[in-house]
Parts: structure tokens; sequence; C-alpha cells
């Protein structure tokens, strides 16, 4: 079996020297240990190493892992990192502690409702369609500005930062970089962007949460 303790301190290791090397804090960047589709032994290889920040992409999948894993090992916060459709969105606010992919308008709206019927203000990132690409969810990023104008100031939303995910087989850099530009003019601090393949480079560029999936766990199923 995949040796889960290690690779979460090589991934660990490797955001450091990164972070170190390019003169950003790496104590201010987050490992999510993405854990779809990945068999709760490996879940709990994981949290028996002390990860207590996990990543999940589905809420149905979500729902049918986590509330006996928290029961078991406690303090865990999970991110929603997938596409969150709005006849989810109440599942969703009562299920997780961040959601990473709030991305239009309606899908806003509903959660901030959601979450003040909940009593239950939990932070959100706006997910930016960073590579402008036909099929990809995120906002489009000539609206990114008024879309996380009206979240924070017409819903009250607690927009913690932006999250994307760059075009398959390019090189991710400038995205990043763009990511980072589009923060900064609208006073956001956090970024939540790098995989795998790129979390590295996402590091350089400024992320503070990296969301990394097979990288820990291996190769997932089905
Ligand atoms: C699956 C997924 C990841 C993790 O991908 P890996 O390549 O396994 O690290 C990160 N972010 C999002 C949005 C994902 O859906």
């Amino acid at each position: 079996m995949t040796d889960i303790a290690e690779n979460l301190k090589d991934v660990q290791a490797k955001i450091a020297k990164r972070a170190d090397k390019w003169g950003q804090d790496a104590s201010r960047v987050e490992l999510v240990a993405v854990s779809k589709k990945q068999p709760v032994e490996k879940l709990k290889a994981a949290l028996d190493a002390g990860q207590r920040v996990f990543g999940e992409n589905r809420v149905q999948e979500a729902q049918q892992k986590w509330p006996d894993l928290r029961e078991e090992y406690g303090d865990i916060t999970l991110h929603l990192i997938g596409p969150l459709q709005t006849n989810k969105a109440k599942e969703a606010v009562a299920l997780f502690d961040v959601i990473e992919t709030v991305d239009r308008p309606k899908l806003a709206r509903i959660l901030a409702g959601e979450m003040e019927k909940q009593g239950r203000q939990i932070p959100i990132y706006i997910q930016v369609n960073i590579g402008a690409e036909d099929q990809k969810a995120g906002i489009p990023i000539e609206e990114a500005d008024d879309f996380i104008t009206l979240c924070r100031e017409e819903l009250g939303l607690n927009v913690k930062g932006l999250m994307c995910i760059p075009p398959a087989g390019e090189q991710p850099a400038p995205f990043f970089a763009l990511l980072g530009k589009i923060a900064e003019r609208n006073g956001l601090e956090y970024l939540s962007m790098g995989m795998s393949g790129d979390y590295e480079y996402a590091v350089q560029f400024g992320a503070t949460s990296v969301r990394v999936g097979t990288g820990i766990f291996g190769a997932r199923e089905g």
C-alpha cells in the first residue's frame, strides 16, 4: 500500500522548500488532502499521520465517508472542491467547512440563504475560470470583480479568497499569476491553487492552499 504518512511529509517538505526559495511564507500554505474516490483505510492512514484538512468533490460521496470519520477523529476541516448544484446547497452547507467552488450569482444567493437558515457562516472561495475554457466551471475572468463584490457586499458571504484549476497540458504559472492579480486588486489574501502535478509552482506564485490528491493517496479508484 502507498505510504501515506511518507507522502504527506514529502509534499510538506516540497512546499516548504519551494516557498523558501521564492520568498513565500510556508507557514501560510495549507495542504488540503484530496480524498475523493479513495478508500476509507487510506483516509484513516492520513488522519493517523495527523492530517486534518481534506477536500472532496461530491456532496453525496462526502456524506457517506466523513460523518463517521469525524466522530472518530474529531476536528476535521472539510473543503468542497467540486462543482456544486444548487439543489445540493443545503447539504453542502451542513457538511462542509469551506466551499471552494462558488462560481455564479444564483449559487451564491442560494448559499447565502442556506447559511443564514442554518446559522452557519462558512468561508467560501470564488472559483475563477482562469483559462477561459468553455467546459470549465468558474466565473469568467471579466466578471470576477463584480461577482466578488456581489458576494461580499450584497450577500454578506465570507469570501476568503479565489480558487482556480489551470487548463490541462499548459504551463500553469501564468494562470496562477493572473489569479493572484485578481485577488490582489480585490483585497483578497487567500489563493487555492495547485494540484499534484503543479502545487510547487502554485506555492511559488503565492498559493495559500494547495489541493493534493494522488500525490498523497496514489491513484484513485474507478
Ligand atoms: C481531484 C482534484 C484535485 C486533486 O487532484 P490530484 O491531481 O489528484 O492532486 C485538486 N483540485 C480539484 C478541484 C480536484 O477536483
